[in-house]
């Protein structure tokens, strides 16, 4: 049976993902002089293979061999070599060189830590990874909405159209269980942490950060219970 990862790459395609986002990121990163960037969680290389495709000078790091070997075969394919490191965010600086511009932690992937102590020393490893005037870019799903919301107004999100579909299926204060159906009829189940947005950003301050500044959806301003993502960009200086 596929993974997860490798049903979702093949469905969710880069050309629509990269229409929907737009150029956030990279005005972000431009507009602020950001050059050396530490992608952390680059799963299957879409934010690397974009970023490099702009100029930027890239390092893609996963926890995930199986990950990373994804991203650099994807690069190969567009002709480019990603600069790949194999590291746990939890003991980052251990196995990367170098302090860099920006990180970049996209696709909601600090939902994946489970304990606020790994969440605190992921986030004091990323400040540690940064210049002193470094940025990090870090999104999330808006849990806030379907906490608060209760479950009768869940919403399905769509991904490709109506081809993959993520729903909520149990929601606490501790756990958010999505299930994801394909088109074939497979369905996964991933376990999150349902990081509520004051929660995440308390957490960046108290890692050090100085400023955070927080988009729904890529929009500077919005209504607390629209969005379903929110990107918080904090600045180390
Ligand atoms: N950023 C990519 C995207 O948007 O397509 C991938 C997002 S994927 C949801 C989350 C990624 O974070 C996975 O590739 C996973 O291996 C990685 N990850 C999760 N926890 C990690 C950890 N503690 N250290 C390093 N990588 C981790």
């Amino acid at each position: 049976m596929k993974s997860f990862v490798e049903k979702w790459d093949e469905l969710i395609d880069w050309d629509a993902r990269a229409t929907s986002e737009g150029d956030f990121f990279i005005d972000v990163l431009r507009s602020r002089g950001k050059h050396k960037i530490l992608d952390v969680a680059c799963g299957t290389g879409f934010h690397s293979v974009r970023l490099v495709e702009a100029g930027f000078d890239v390092t893609s790091v996963d926890g995930s061999a199986a990950m990373l070997s994804q991203a650099f075969e994807n690069g190969k394919r567009r002709g480019l070599i990603l600069k790949t490191v194999q590291s746990d965010w939890r003991w980052l600086n251990k196995d990367i060189q170098g302090k860099y511009d920006a990180i970049i932690c996209l696709g909601n992937s600090f939902t994946h830590l489970h304990d606020e102590s790994d969440r605190r020393r992921v986030l004091a490893e990323f400040y540690a990874a940064l210049k002193h005037d470094g940025i990090l870019i870090l999104d999330q799903r808006n849990y806030d909405a379907i906490l608060d919301d209760g479950f009768s107004s869940k919403h399905k999100y769509y991904y490709c159209g109506d081809q993959v579909t993520a729903e909520p299926e149990h929601m606490d204060e501790g756990l958010a269980r999505f299930r994801y159906t394909f088109p074939d009829g497979s369905e996964y189940h991933l376990n999150m942490f349902p990081l509520r947005k004051k929660y995440t950003r308390r957490l960046i301050e108290e890692a050090g950060f100085q400023r955070i500044h927080s988009y729904g959806d890529f929009q500077e301003t919005y209504q607390e219970s629209d969005p379903d993502f929110y990107v918080h960009i904090a600045e180390k200086a």
